[in-house]
């Protein structure tokens, strides 16, 4: 977007002496300016350099001026019209692509500023910004700029004001987008291209049924296809350009979606070749013959001899391709078609943000990982639940914390996924670990419903049984089956299929969750049907609080345990049939003593 960093040049035309002392104040914004007296001739001969125009006169006398010039809003500049007073900055045209509204603003907000007003005698009366574009007056971004700034090309672009009214009128849009991209408000996510207001792909048409119904939806084209190509000498850009087209129509990719050509560097000088490129703004990435030659054979690429005696490289198009898109698959194989040979490759479009899922233990800042400290301090936003936040509140002081309810965990996780997708660095923070009853699944769904792929890492923490185990003694020997006894998300029938299974078959029970919602019952229910297999006798370890100021720590048995209190920062141990209490230890053997013996 034009700003004063981007060494646009700057036009001022003026026509009062007033409008020239406004002139030269607005002039200390700009470093490439140049303030002229209006004359229609010298706005013509300035229109076609794109740079920025304001002008400080009657609106009427720049409509008439530029009516004549206007022809895209592509390539239109921006015109911005003030009053000589400086009370109102009008963004007269291209208002989006062409920056105007940004700039209508960036003078209201200079004119404002302490700078704006140096050397002020009078009273300057405050300027506003006036933009009258719709999506800007409704705080909706404009679909245009925001594909312009993601580099996405729209194809049908005389769909956009029907999406765009539909935007405004309905405050949302369906999106279906198969490539990783943060969406801003409103835009919902689909799983159905034929439902879509809009779609993000690198194919021409998303259905054989359903192809482009030009005002109905919107195309848009992530550059991302890398097109590798070898050819012979000589060979024409005419023939090149063919045989891309030819091989993008194999599969239905569009050719708006070539982000690069790659090749060998004996042919990155080949005229035909260059042309191409040249005459559509591509890059071209040449790569060596041993740089080719270390693509091995497990990534399907296809080798021939006649190709290595002509150049040293076993193949060309494919590994080039697969190269340059950093990728380890083909999307289209190598086509020979004529002198040319094709195949093309996706590259990942990068998101720079991070998310760390992080586990930060039973309580205590001692029973965090440092790998977890670290990642804790190198991330920039903390999201969390406001208990867990609190027990690592030193860790965190100096960070943005977006701080949710217990339950409101898909927030959280929509919120993390949002902030990494703007390219910062989250961690997302979870009691004990983080893959236990807790973020981490969550953050993949959420991830994987918005098709995006941010960098991950999941920070592991000592659990609540790791923690409870130990305070305990060595109850978890043998093998074990953790059950939640929480019904918000799991059937309470299915937890007593579960909790009667591992009874049965005589594992140690860990017991989280035990008085979800408060409800007594549930821990009551637990212990019968456990009782049912194992003895009264059969020993229950009771924590509380592990590794937290208000630790509690008991050991009893089925019998006496409900006995105890035991709330939602309890973990209930059971025994299995061969645990055992020694010195107030619960213990259950490994089978050792077998060993011991013999
Ligand atoms: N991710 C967590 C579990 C979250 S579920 C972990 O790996 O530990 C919440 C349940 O964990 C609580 O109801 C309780 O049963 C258990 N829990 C968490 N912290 C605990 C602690 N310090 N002491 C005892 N139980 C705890």
């Amino acid at each position: 977007m034009k700003s004063q960093k981007s060494n646009i040049k700057t036009t001022i035309f003026y026509i009062t002496d007033n409008g020239f002392s406004l002139a030269k104040k607005i002039k200390r914004l700009y470093s490439d300016v140049e303030v002229l007296k209006f004359k229609a001739e010298a706005v013509s001969e300035v229109w076609n350099e794109r740079g920025n125009l304001i002008f400080i006169m009657a609106s009427g006398i720049v409509v008439r001026t530029v009516a004549p010039l206007i022809k895209d809003k592509r390539t239109d500049p921006a015109v911005v019209v003030l009053d000589e007073k400086g009370e109102f900055a009008v963004s007269l045209l291209s208002g989006h692509l062409g920056g105007a509204n940004k700039l209508a603003k960036e003078i209201a907000d200079f004119l404002n500023s302490k700078r704006g007003l140096a050397g002020e005698t009078k009273s300057h009366p405050r300027t506003e910004a006036v933009i009258t574009t719709a999506s800007d007056t409704n705080n909706l971004p404009a679909i245009d700029l925001w594909a312009k700034e993601r580099d996405l090309i729209i194809e049908n672009r005389e769909a956009l004001p029907h999406i765009a009214t539909r935007y405004l009128n309905n405050g949302e849009l369906k999106i279906y987008s198969n490539i990783g991209i943060s969406m801003p408000t409103g835009f919902q996510i689909t799983d159905n291209p034929e439902s879509a207001d809009m779609l993000i792909t690198n194919k021409n048409s998303l259905s054989a049924h359903a192809p482009i119904r030009p005002c109905t939806q919107l195309y848009l084209h992530p550059k991302n296809l890398i097109i590798g190509i070898g050819c012979n000498s000589g060979t024409s850009a005419d023939e090149v350009e063919a045989a891309v087209k030819r091989a993008l129509a194999e599969k239905n990719f569009s050719f708006l979606s070539i982000h690069s050509i790659a090749t060998i560097d004996i042919k990155a000088d080949e005229k035909g070749l260059n042309e191409f490129v040249r005459e559509y703004g591509f890059f071209i990435k040449a790569f060596t013959a041993e740089e080719l030659n270390k693509i091995g054979l497990e990534s399907g690429v296809r080798s021939s001899e006649i190709v290595f005696k002509a150049t040293g490289a076993y193949a060309v198009a494919e590994p080039s391709a697969l190269l340059a898109a950093g990728a380890d698959e083909l999307l289209v194989r190598k086509q020979k078609i004529g002198n040319v040979t094709v195949a093309v490759a996706e590259k990942k479009l990068e998101v720079k943000g991070k998310i760390y899922i992080v586990g930060t233990g039973p309580g205590s800042v001692e029973h965090i990982t440092p790998y977890a400290q670290k990642s804790i301090r190198n991330s920039d936003v903390i999201v969390g639940y406001g208990t867990y936040l609190e027990l690592i509140k030193e860790l965190i002081k100096d960070k943005e914390i977006v701080s949710t309810g217990m339950t409101q965990e898909i927030e959280r996780c929509k919120k993390a996924v949002e902030l990494a997708m703007s390219g910062r660095t989250v961690s997302v923070i979870s009691g004990g670990d983080p893959g236990i009853y807790a973020m981490a699944g969550l953050v993949f769904e959420t991830l994987k419903s918005k098709q995006s792929y941010v960098f991950v890492e999941v920070i592991p923490g000592i659990s609540a049984l790791n923690a409870c185990a130990a305070r305990l003694g060595a109850p978890l020997m043998h093998d074990f089956a953790s059950i939640s006894l929480s019904d918000r998300l799991t059937p309470w029938e299915l937890i007593e299929k579960r909790l009667d299974a591992a009874a049965k078959a005589d594992f140690v029970i860990i017991l989280y969750n035990p008085k979800s919602k408060g409800r007594a019952e549930h821990i009551d229910r637990a212990r019968e049907i456990i009782l049912k297999c194992r003895k009264p006798e059969t020993p229950a370890g009771i924590v509380k609080g592990a590794m937290r100021g208000d630790e509690r720590v008991i050991i009893t048995d089925l019998k006496n345990m409900l006995e105890h209190d035991i709330d939602m920062q309890t973990t209930v141990i059971i025994g299995n049939s061969q645990t055992f209490v020694w010195n107030n230890r619960m213990i259950t053997p490994r089978g050792y003593e077998k060993k011991f013996r013999n």
